[in-house]
């Protein structure tokens, strides 16, 4: 999509237009098998040998192995496997070799899990121990000193893929030296190309795995370089390709394209340099700290990649950030691409000590070294509208439903937003929405649990420094004949009602139970709040009507055509989009050519009671399709016939 900034590049990078036409004629023209002796295959085999020379060019491996592989992940089993068969042939000839295989605690999933597997697999019984980093994320060089005279294998990378943070490879080096370790060394090489300098021969290191598609070559072609006289056990046997090293027909459009990348890292001209790329990186980082006061950067940025951001952004989750820049069109990630899905906070950063709101909250942002001034110049401009958005998306809903880990609270403002009651707020969110209310200036009048042991009303009265609890004896209503505790809330109140607690508006001191539009904690009965929403604490529905008949929640999805067709037919159908507030700002929402209304998920309770009250046909939309199908779902279940949503949500209608 031309639309897109794309700023993953650590995840991976789009493929040089130079190797699309290698791959392209090297599978049109030059398409023989290199190990085929006819002259399709010698031309085969020149580009192979060619491209192996080039990669020793700018790999600085005049000897040593250098060999085609899948990807980084098959150059970390290949190094692994070696370096442990040839612990256990030392071990059989009675040689020292060390009991532990040492890792860094930052390094990519692939190597400690890959230490795991091939040790069991092979029954070495080494003993795996990660090695810890710094507050910036280097390695701590005094515990490998301590470690390094017992490690047969020691794996650090030249730099990390989520923070950036470059290695002291010196440095360990040096320490390796000094402390006559016997350990083989890896060094995963991956983020390295293209952006640090490589002279892997003037080095220790053992084995250096690479990865094409991180630098503009497609998926599935690697490197790995094996120094000379380093142990080597193959992974792959069969053929005998790759002289006996890998066995598998090579994929002779990867590798083209892969010599077109070193090609233009040989030649130069074609990606910045250092220097440009840290001028890029100082934009990026100030456009950063405009547009999102309070940002905190994770890594320290003198020891990283000039090439990779990765900061927090107080208030705010990586999810909700996420989507504000999926939205504006900004492709960035939470912490690695693999864990990306999950919102768990990212052991990377946990490894450096980084508190856990902020490890939890991480956004990645990573560029190539191909980007040019038009390139950071539109994401600079993406972020400052992100920035914008988000100041502006800061709602008076009047009734907000804050979720996490299927537990609901609630929020309730007054009409001006000035005045706030946390009901159940949980424990995951308390800091999240005493920031928010701070920033929003917003006084909370009152927080409190309707269940016992529920979430974070503790915490956040703690940080607000408010008494926890229903505060009692404010003020009070009448409902029904009796007097009941309230809070003024606007011109509404909160009035406690045994242990159910009714907000409605009143009217001379009294409230009227049809005046009652939402009950929290305990079930009244009925009581004559028919008009009431039921907010509950825990599990979905998050609102019910008691008193109404449930519709079956069955067939609410329109595909894009149809939801289009649908509203066409439908004149008073209303669009809603569904999505949080500053995804919807950095966006608006349509529908082919048809405005939506904004109602983000966590304000749809409110909604939902005026849209049951006069209703109208609804057909929800958002990013993917999961959070409107839960809004219908919602809608049919209290009654509403005519809701739906858009299946596959923006990504598809788009
Ligand atoms: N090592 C690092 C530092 C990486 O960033 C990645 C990719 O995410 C890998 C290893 C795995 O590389 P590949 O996708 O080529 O198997």
């Amino acid at each position: 999509m031309n639309n897109e900034v794309y700023l993953d590049a650590n995840a991976t990078s789009p493929v040089l237009p130079a190797a699309i036409e290698a791959a392209a004629a090297a599978m049109r023209e030059g398409f023989g098998n290199p190990s085929s002796s006819h002259a399709c295959g010698l031309r085969a085999k020149a580009l192979l040998d060619a491209t192996r020379a080039r990669a020793r060019r700018v790999l600085g491996a005049a000897t040593g192995r250098v060999m085609f592989t899948s990807g980084a992940t098959e150059g970390i089993q290949t190094a692994v496997l070696s370096a442990l068969c040839a612990v256990r042939e030392r071990r059989a000839r009675g040689e020292a070799c060390g009991d532990l295989l040492l890792y860094g605690a930052t390094e990519h999933k692939a190597v400690p899990e890959s230490l795991a597997h091939w040790n069991r697999l092979l029954g070495t019984g080494l003993e795996l121990r990660a090695l810890p980093v710094d507050g910036s994320g280097r390695h701590c060089l005094d515990q490998l000193r301590e470690l390094a005279p017992r490690a047969a294998l020691v794996c650090t990378m030249a730099a990390n893929n989520e923070t950036g943070v470059v290695s002291d490879l010196d440095g360990i080096a040096r320490v390796l030296l000094e402390t006559g370790s016997p350990a083989l060394w890896m060094v995963d090489c991956v983020q390295a190309l293209g952006k640090l300098p490589l002279a892997l021969d003037a080095t220790r290191i053992d084995y250096a795995p690479f990865s094409g598609h991180k630098l503009y070559a497609p998926k599935g072609i690697g490197l790995l370089y094996v120094r000379e006289g380093a142990p080597y056990t193959p992974l792959m046997c069969g053929g005998g390709q790759e002289a006996g090293q890998r066995s598998g027909t090579e994929n002779m459009g990867g590798i083209a394209a892969f010599g077109a990348v070193l090609g233009a890292l040989e030649e130069g001209g074609t990606f910045r340099t250092h220097a440009q790329l840290r001028v890029y990186r100082d934009r990026l980082e100030a456009s950063l700290r405009e547009a999102f006061p309070g940002l905190v950067f994770n890594a320290p940025l003198e020891h990283a990649l000039p090439t990779t951001l990765n900061f927090s952004v107080p208030g705010l989750g990586s999810k909700e950030l996420l989507d504000l820049f999926d939205a504006a069109g900004v492709r960035v990630s939470a912490g690695s691409a693999c864990s990306a899905a999950k919102a768990a906070p990212s052991y990377v950063l946990d490894a450096m000590g980084v508190p856990l709101a902020r490890s939890a909250s991480a956004v990645r942002l990573s560029f190539g070294p191909l980007a040019d001034d038009d390139f950071i110049e539109a994401a600079c401009a993406r972020i400052a509208h992100c920035g914008r958005a988000l100041a502006q998306a800061r709602p008076a809903a009047r009734l907000q439903q804050t979720e996490a880990g299927g537990a609901s609270g609630w929020l309730l403002f007054d009409d001006e937003g000035r005045h706030c009651i946390a009901i159940d707020p949980p424990e995951a969110l308390a800091a999240r929405i005493a920031a928010d209310l701070s920033t929003r200036e917003c006084r909370l009048l009152a927080c409190f649990a309707t269940g016992q042991g529920a979430g974070g009303a503790d915490t956040l009265c703690d940080i607000l420094g408010l008494r926890p609890g229903w505060p009692g004896g404010a003020q009070q209503v009448e409902l029904a004949g009796a007097r009941l505790d309230a809070i003024a809330l606007g011109r509404d109140v909160l009035a406690k009602n045994g242990d159910s607690y009714l907000l409605g508006r009143p009217e001379n001191g009294a409230l009227a139970p049809g005046a009652v539009r939402f009950v929290f904690g305990t079930d009244p009965g009925n009581d004559g709040f028919d008009a009431a929403l039921h907010c509950h604490r825990i599990g979905e529905p998050a609102v019910s009507r008691p008193g109404a008949d449930a519709l079956p929640d069955e067939g609410i999805d329109l595909d894009p055509t149809t939801a289009a067709a649908y509203l066409a037919a439908h004149p008073d159908a209303l669009l809603v989009d569904v999505r949080e507030l500053p995804e919807h700002a950095a966006a608006c929402a349509q529908l082919r050519g048809r405005g939506a209304q904004h109602v983000p998920l966590s304000q749809l309770a409110g909604q939902a009671a005026h849209w049951l009250r006069e209703p109208r046909p609804l057909v929800f939309l958002c990013r993917s399709g999961n959070r409107s199908a839960r809004a219908a779902r919602l809608l049919r279940r209290l009654g509403h016939a005519q809701a739906w949503h858009v299946a596959g949500g923006l990504a598809l209608a788009g």
